[in-house]
């Protein structure tokens, strides 16, 4: 029986999914179950480990049910996972030895503060292309390391595992036989040197992680091994990669000119840069890029922490909208946002300013000023801030932006993507699949099986839905953008006591 499909496993930060797609790469089936949060302190997010592979197991199982199919009729299977999130089991019993620490989680602030106060910051940003940051996975294995009650003994014997969820998830559909990560996982957890492939002894000493408790590293297109679990048993895994450097894939976004933007909650932006790690000088992440071969691959990167959240707020908080999607309407019945801009620093700024500190602003109110007026500039604030990485990316690269591929919630918004063509002055590509994440892996798994022969055939299956082109001059787009920089000066005078 032919193998005719792949199963892209796309464990996220709120829910476990599972997609099918066919040869062509058409999106043929999904499912999707949510899981809970944990806040046990002000500032941490866990989840639970085993109900992360509890739900990742049974919508992998039921899209295959669903579709009336089985194990024999996938090809590969593909994993994206929901990045830095640390996870710590027993290599015996499989038990997690804590619950998971998510990537929000802020409790190892203070470990970065004493790097950076020991002056290692430019150290682990020369060699992992990040910055000191609780974010990352580096300091929340120490956490666990250095918190659980004979964690670090069983470490120093060989006996717990260390995994992002990517490891975590491949351990278990190979009944803990497999220990291993891939490329772009291992590139966010600061313990890796993105210059040579290898994790860094002199930055695992640092944190005092052993090594016995890492993962094999090998490229996102990869046979990993095969899956042992019931529904499942015999399928190849073939490739694992974090979300966003999958969702890069999955948009095919291969030249130095192209650009991703996921608009979510946040919104992060992704561009490949090539086989030099540069670092950046516009205060951008370097990181790498998926492969399905051993010569590494970088991107640089950079996240708005409000992107599709400041339209929650203006519907939950404010109740100036019912619907996320009333938002476009609504903003098209006003020419221009009437002098008003929102810069949504609910929790400080992100890439290129990183403000910890900011706090949101709303300037140029009138009694002019409407609801209209309010959510336009809302939209616009989503677009200008994606904008000032975008020009990180251009300043530190001497490449200017050819285009930008959109995906993520947010994206069905036709005003913003217009309106984020004219700021930037370059054509906005929104792809009919805009599960690119979920996309990328499967491109990955697909290349990696030979279920596909090569990259160039996903460059003609990636297909366009709609395609936005500038409407406005250079000079209005300037215009517009001067307004945002007043905008962000005040909310950076506003934080400065
Ligand atoms: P995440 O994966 O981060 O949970 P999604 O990709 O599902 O996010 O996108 C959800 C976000 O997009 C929400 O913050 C929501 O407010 C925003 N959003 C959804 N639809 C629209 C729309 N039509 N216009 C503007 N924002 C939208």
């Amino acid at each position: 029986m032919p193998r005719d499909y792949i199963l892209a496993l796309d464990q996220g930060t709120t829910s476990s999914r599972a997609l099918l797609f066919d040869r062509e790469g058409h999106q043929i089936g999904i499912e999707q179950r949510e899981f809970s949060q944990h806040f046990p302190e002000d500032g941490w997010v866990e989840h639970d480990a085993n109900q992360i592979w509890a739900t990742q197991s049974a919508v992998a199982v039921e899209v295959l049910s669903r579709n009336q199919m089985d194990a024999e009729d996938i090809a590969a299977i593909g994993i994206a996972n929901q990045r830095e999130t640390t996870v710590l089991w027993h290599r015996t019993t499989g038990q997690p030895l804590h619950r998971a620490i998510v990537w929000q989680d802020r409790r190892t602030a203070g470990i970065c503060q004493n790097l950076r106060s020991a002056g290692l910051e430019a150290k682990f940003q020369e060699k992992t292309g990040l910055r000191l940051d609780p974010y990352f996975s580096g300091t929340k294995l120490k956490w666990l390391l250095d918190n659980v009650p004979g964690a670090r003994a069983q470490a120093e014997r060989g006996e717990i595992a260390f995994g992002t969820i990517d490891s975590w998830i491949l351990w278990n559909l190979t009944r803990g036989r497999i220990h291993k990560t891939d490329s772009t996982n291992a590139s966010r957890t600061l313990l890796y040197n993105i210059h040579d492939g290898q994790w860094d002894a002199e930055l695992l000493s640092i944190l005092n992680i052993p090594e016995t408790v890492l993962p094999e590293v090998h490229p996102s297109g990869h046979f990993f091994g095969e899956a042992a679990r019931a529904g499942l048993e015999g399928i190849p895994v073939a490739a694992m990669a974090g979300d966003q450097q999958a969702a890069l894939f999955g948009q095919a976004c291969f030249a130095p000119g192209q650009a991703k933007n996921t608009y979510g909650t946040g919104c992060f932006l992704l561009r490949p840069i090539g086989s030099k790690p540069s670092p950046s000088r516009h205060n951008l992440l370097t990181t790498l890029a998926c492969t399905t071969s051993d010569h590494l691959a970088y991107a640089t990167e950079g996240s708005v922490f409000i992107g599709g959240a400041v339209i929650q707020w203006l519907r939950d908080s404010l109740g100036l909208l019912k619907d996320a999607s009333q938002s476009a309407a609504l903003a098209q019945s006003v020419p221009d946002s009437g002098g008003i801009h929102i810069v949504p620093a609910f929790s400080g700024l992100g890439a290129p300013h990183w403000d910890p500190e900011a706090r949101g602003t709303l300037c140029g109110i009138t009694r002019g000023t409407s609801a209209a007026h309010l959510v336009r500039a809302a939209l616009e604030a989503i677009a200008f801030q994606s904008a000032d990485v975008l020009r990180a990316m251009d300043a530190d690269h001497g490449i200017p932006l050819a285009e930008l591929r959109v995906d993520g919630g947010a994206s069905r918004n036709d005003f913003l993507m217009q309106f984020q063509s004219n700021l930037m002055q370059v054509p906005v590509l929104r792809p009919e699949i805009t599960e690119t994440t979920a996309l990328g892996v499967a491109y990955l798994a697909g290349l990696t099986t030979g279920f596909w022969k090569d990259p160039s055939t996903l460059v003609q299956q990636w297909r366009v839905e709609k395609r936005f082109e500038p409407m406005i001059s250079a000079d209005q787009a300037d215009t517009l953008s001067d307004g945002w920089r007043r905008a962000l000066h005040a909310t950076k005078a506003w934080s400065e006591k």
